[in-house]
């Protein structure tokens, strides 16, 4: 074939104009193939956008033998006229002029068929489903969010901070850890007491893979001001529900100088930012989601950039729910003052109360992390939880404890241990400051309007699973 530069679908589509009455160079995956004897239609996509170019076969011209290696999944490589389409569903198409084959993609076994597949199918083969318009979709998305968390933090002038996955701090809190050993496991060297005995260990003591960044984060801000992180998280709990994973990707801004207005203001105008990012960015894919999966969706990311969020107390938050409770309304899980809200409570909140986001403050703070700022009211701490419909909690922060002796006797009072490097932050020009973390997956399931966290990461981990 003669050398033509290759242009990718998206490239067409955005500008068909540019390309009408040329010669294009198109490689990709064949979705479909249809015709008759004299005219072949294939449907050809090449990852670029959810949209295929049709690549017409004039069968004057190519033999029904050098067609038959093209059944769906193959990979292809098109040189041809692109012109205006008469058909309908598409603008323009290639008239294919030389074509030559990468690989077959053998009917008899080839997992993905144009029939749609359950996405629990999928699930089940989640090694070739980014090649599904759903995944494709989903992939690209996630992508779009990513890059608009980055731009949204540098533009505001916050600086990308990474803090480590492996730690040897157990104070995080969040949540179970995975540990991180060399240690032979049948063969555990011991201490007198029978223990095992770190001190042969790679590090030299027990090591874990992080639940959050936010302590090391803040050791950042103290520092730059206002910093954010963005990486992989890792949670060892036994939670096998569609919104949880064992290894997923989490966001922490951390801004010195930030009370917990000033943290909600952030947090709001960040999901927002992004919401409204994906919805001009991803008009193709949100649009095949929609029709797809659930018809709501464009509406719900719409009210979700245009109105504000409710802030209310997490006190006058349980009054709701206690009031709903005496009219009727039943919750599999207790309510009352104290009580760590489940997520049936929190959709209560959003989905049905008020009917759109919720900030819910001032938590008591026996439910809340160590390093929360205390109120006045010696009872409840300054977190903040964002809450969504469909997705219950998706963000989680608070301002956090600046005052040196309040946070020491925290840490006492709950026997925390090897937290100097990290009292040093309130040991020496101690400032306020507050933080929180999105859940990227939480973000990505709520733009997709998918139903399970695991069909919005590549290869998701959780209880059992670990393929790939
Ligand atoms: P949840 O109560 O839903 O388990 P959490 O209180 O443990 O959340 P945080 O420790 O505050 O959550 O973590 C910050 C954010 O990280 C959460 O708001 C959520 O968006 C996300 N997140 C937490 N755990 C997971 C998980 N296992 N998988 C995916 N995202 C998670
Ligand atoms: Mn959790």
């Amino acid at each position: 074939m003669e050398k033509i530069k290759r242009t990718t679908i998206k490239d067409i589509f955005a500008a068909p104009q540019e390309y009408e009455g040329k010669q294009v160079d198109v490689k990709g995956w064949v979705r479909t193939r249809r015709g008759n004897k004299n005219v072949q239609f294939v449907a050809l996509n090449d990852g670029s956008t959810i949209r295929n170019l049709q690549i017409v076969f004039d069968m004057s011209r190519f033999s029904d033998e050098e067609l038959k290696p093209i059944t769906t999944g193959s990979s292809i490589h098109v040189q041809g006229l692109l012109v205006a389409s008469a058909g309908k569903g598409q603008s323009v198409e290639v008239q294919a002029g030389e074509l030559e084959v990468y690989g077959t993609a053998d009917p008899a076994t080839y997992p993905l068929q144009k029939k749609g597949h359950t996405l629990e199918f999928l699930r089940e083969k989640a090694h070739l489903r980014p090649r599904t318009n759903t995944f494709g979709a989903v992939l690209r998305i996630r992508h779009a969010l990513a890059y608009a968390i980055h731009k949204f933090f540098n533009d505001k002038g916050f600086y990308y901070f990474h803090t480590p996955l492996i730690t040897s701090s157990d104070c995080e809190g969040a949540g179970a850890q995975f540990q991180v050993t060399t240690l032979p496991l049948n063969d555990l060297p011991l201490t007198e007491d029978g223990k095992p005995d770190y001190s042969e260990d790679f590090f030299g003591k027990m090591a874990s893979l992080t639940v959050s960044g936010q302590l090391e984060g803040e050791l950042g801000a103290t520092a730059l001001g206002s910093i954010y992180t963005f990486g992989p998280t890792f949670r060892a709990e036994n939670s096998n529900t569609p919104r949880h994973l064992s290894e997923f990707w989490m966001i922490e801004p951390e801004m010195a100088f930030y009370e917990i207005e000033d943290n909600m203001d952030l947090a709001e105008e960040f999901i927002k930012y992004c919401v409204k990012y994906a919805l001009e960015h991803c008009a193709d894919d949100i649009d095949f989601l929609q029709e797809h999966f659930d018809p709501e969706l464009k509406e719900r990311l719409n009210f979700v950039v245009e109105n504000d969020f409710v802030r209310l107390p997490y006190t006058e938050g349980v009054k709701i729910l206690e009031e709903a409770q005496k009219e009727g309304r039943k919750f599999e899980f207790p309510v009352f003052w104290g009580a760590d809200l489940a997520s049936e409570h929190e959709r209560f909140l959003v989905e049905e109360h008020f009917k759109r986001p919720v900030i819910l403050t001032d938590y008591p703070k026996e439910i809340k992390a160590f390093y929360m700022k205390l109120n006045d009211d010696g009872k409840t701490v300054r977190a903040m939880d964002v809450l969504f419909p469909k997705i219950g909690e998706i963000i989680g922060g608070s301002q956090r404890e600046e005052n040196f002796d309040k946070l020491q006797a925290r840490v006492d009072e709950l026997g925390l241990t090897g937290m100097d490097w990290y009292m040093d932050t309130r040991r020496y020009g101690t400032v306020p400051h507050s933080g929180f973390g999105l859940g990227f997956e939480r973000l990505v399931l709520f733009v997709t309007g998918m139903q399970n966290i695991r069909d919005v990461i590549p290869f998701p981990r959780y209880p059992k699973n670990c393929e790939y």
